[in-house]
């Protein structure tokens, strides 16, 4: 019998990755698919599972569906490739750029995290290996093959897929998976992550278009829940933004800001180039601090079909962010220590967004001390990551194996998200033309999911299970 098996982002929001396993009419294997393979990141007893093999050996499966580039849906790829995957990796060309520029730069981050824990020797592991290096990363992008959003892929006799927009950030589509077993066609629907709907004052400065595709047909569904147990605020959250950056500069701090190097920085970057040319707040220097900034800038310029209107408009009247007068892209380490060593009042904007490796490190064990600085936090924040350490109140981090203190003001703005929350959801389920079978919770720690869960099944009366971590569910 053809089943999904979980093999992430169940009981987490990382690592997604969900296996299609056909069978012919008699009973003989026939294609094996993965739809996402992304890193497990924040808890150990999670991140332990980027070492593990996957239950069915790597070459055996013949190709990935990948729904976008962020490292928790295609972080695992260079690894899988290592493992000896061969096959084609589907995904949209805006999700193939991003990815050529983030596999890479998670390469480089294994290593540069090995390297320092074998200086350090505060690895259990002797030498500290990383998981894969820069240069797999790279090897790995030979098997991409790009896929026009809206047009069928036949992948084998009994499974095909299309793509169709998922509105979370550039590039981002949901997989709709028809696959024939025991005689009848399964629609099986995989979201990836849900972009927010439409409201651009309370969701501001979206670089992609609004709004997951309308009026699915799902027998089954299998639909991220990041945010099932949490509602965005209906506010704008620029004004709160644009005073706490006034006040932080008044006292002469620096304003610190984690932010996803994909989609999020770009949004930021946009928004505090509005507050400075509206006067909302001082033209401070702005550093983007991340090694992929510069390149992941360039593939949003290179797609300015995705944009909004909003977005257009800012880059026409403004031209590229890289030439902005004040904002400064560091390439290089020694730019990064500059940056570090300014004592003047500035915004930093750096990677990892959940403070978990990156040139953010170093900021923050240079800024927490201090109470005249301000650490922003504009995007989701896994538990037992340094981010949700630090944006709960606790007094200490630990950062490069050594407690910083943390006297910074933190503040944390959720508008940004580039997730749907539950009524956002609900509302782009109502779109359904049908009831799918059974709707499956995926990416999100278990109180999201179950909350979710039971929303949509008192609201809707859909049959809604969170999916365990390794299960198997049979298509029937
Ligand atoms: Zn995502």
């Amino acid at each position: 019998m053809s089943y999904i098996q979980f093999l992430g982002a169940a009981g987490t929001v990382t690592g997604s990755k969900h296996l299609i396993k056909t069978y012919d009419s008699s009973g003989k294997p026939g294609f094996q698919i993965l739809i996402d393979c992304g890193l497990f990141q924040g808890q150990k007893e999670w991140r332990e599972r980027n070492w593990q093999d996957t239950p069915v050996p790597a070459r055996e499966i013949n190709a990935v569906v990948l729904t976008h580039a962020h490292l928790d849906h295609c972080g695992w790829i260079p690894r899988l490739v290592k493992e000896g995957f061969h096959g084609p990796i589907y995904a949209t060309q805006p999700t193939i750029d991003l990815c050529s520029v983030v596999l890479p730069d998670s390469g480089h981050l294994q290593e540069e995290d090995a390297e320092f824990y074998n200086k350090r020797k505060v690895s259990k592991h002797h030498p500290a290996l990383p998981l894969y290096t820069l240069k797999e990363a790279q090897d790995c992008l030979r098997f991409f093959k790009p896929v026009v959003v809206g047009q069928t892929t036949q992948l084998s006799p009994e499974l095909m897929f299309r793509f169709v927009p998922a509105a979370h950030i550039l590039g981002s589509c949901m997989a709709e998976v028809t696959l024939q077993t025991n005689g009848r066609s399964h629609r099986l629907l995989f979201t990836g992550d849900l972009g927010r709907v439409r409201d651009s004052r309370i969701a501001p400065g979206k670089v992609v278009h609004s709004g997951p595709q309308e009026n699915e047909t799902a027998d089954v569904l299998v639909m991220e829940s990041t945010y099932g147990n949490r509602q965005h605020p209906d506010t704008d959250p620029r004004p709160e933004l644009a005073r706490l950056i006034r006040e932080t500069a008044e006292r002469g701090g620096t304003v610190v800001v984690p932010a996803f190097a994909v989609e999020r920085t770009q949004k930021f970057l946009f928004i505090l180039k509005t507050l400075m040319e509206t006067g909302q707040i001082p033209r401070l220097p702005v550093y983007c601090d991340s090694p992929m900034a510069i390149k992941a800038v360039e593939v949003f310029l290179k797609h300015s079909e995705e944009y909004t209107a909003r977005a257009a408009d800012l880059i026409k009247k403004y031209g590229s962010p890289l030439e902005w007068p004040g904002f400064t892209f560091a390439l290089t380490s020694e730019q990064s220590k500059q940056i570090n060593e300014s004592r003047d009042p500035s915004i930093i904007v750096s990677s990892s967004g959940m403070v978990t490796g990156g040139r953010i490190l170093h900021h923050m064990a240079q800024r927490l001390p201090d109470p005249k600085n301000l650490v922003i936090f504009i995007g989701f924040q896994a538990p037992g990551t340094r981010g949700a350490i630090i944006k709960s109140g606790a007094h200490e981090v630990k950062i490069f194996g050594a407690f910083v203190p943390i006297r910074a003001q933190i503040a944390a703005l959720e508008q940004f998200s580039d997730h749907a929350d539950p009524p956002e959801m609900l509302e782009w389920l109502r779109t359904f033309k049908n009831q799918p079978s059974t709707t499956y919770l995926v990416h999100g720690e278990p109180a999201a999911a179950s909350q979710l869960r039971d929303r949509v099944q008192k609201e809707l009366g859909w049959d809604v299970k969170v999916a365990e971590y390794m299960e198997r569910v049979e298509v029937k």
